[in-house]
């Protein structure tokens, strides 16, 4: 998963971009919403969190044209005194909105939800075959047997069953490991899926071969 952060608060943008990475995103964060509208053109994002209150345009115009360009589930984070935001918000266009100051764990289950119902689930859980995810607590289990996943590993594995029997080609995979600025090494993905079909097993990952990776929905 690969997350647009727009926030002009350090502090709080830091925060919100670590319990992210935490969570398994990769987060592509920026304090403009020029920047933004410009970054939504050209990568693959999986959600949009995006303050209001920015430096250099009218959030609500942000959002306006971010919308314009996107279907992507879209958070909005906004002061608690500003409802008229919180309403134009969701009339924008947004999905769901979150006061500030807020809870970071809030801000994780709401972004949850909306990623769920964009992507039409009613559970947490994601079940594929023998494999299942659970989101909220990063729990990945094969067979009914816990699996133990690095971050990067959880993050491919997430991003794949998302898409199940689709092939995700090795440059999309590649951009969701590493944010912009980041050095990414040659047989990153590879390495990371040799890990993952070690742990679980080698037919749930299928190497199409020059193109990329797909998860078989229906591996046992
Ligand atoms: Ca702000």
């Amino acid at each position: 998963m690969r997350a647009l952060l727009i926030e002009d608060d350090p502090l709080l943008g830091d925060g919100i971009k670590t319990a992210l990475e935490r969570e398994g995103y990769t987060v592509d964060w920026f304090m403009l919403g020029r920047e933004a509208i410009r970054a939504i053109g050209s990568e693959t994002f999986s959600v949009i969190i995006l303050d209001l209150g920015l430096p250099d345009m009218d959030g609500m115009r942000v959002l306006q044209l971010l919308r314009q360009q996107s279907t992507l589930p879209i958070l909005i984070l906004t002061a608690r005194d500003a409802m008229e935001d919180r309403i134009g918000g969701l009339d924008a266009g947004a999905d769901d909105y979150v006061l500030k100051p807020f809870n970071l764990q809030e801000l994780l289950a709401r972004l949850r939800v909306v990623m769920r119902r964009a992507e039409g689930r009613a559970s947490q859980i994601l079940t594929l075959g023998a494999l299942s995810i659970d989101e909220a607590r990063h729990v990945v289990s094969w067979r009914g047997k816990d699996v133990k996943l690095g971050r990067r590993e959880y993050a491919l594995l997430l991003e794949l069953a998302r898409h199940p029997d689709r092939v995700l080609s090795r440059p999309r995979l590649e951009s969701l490991l590493y944010g912009w600025g980041d050095e990414i090494e040659s047989n990153a993905v590879e390495v990371h899926i040799h890990h993952l079909r070690k742990k679980l097993e080698k037919h749930v990952i299928i190497n199409v071969r020059g193109i990329g990776y797909r998860l078989d929905s229906q591996a046992r």
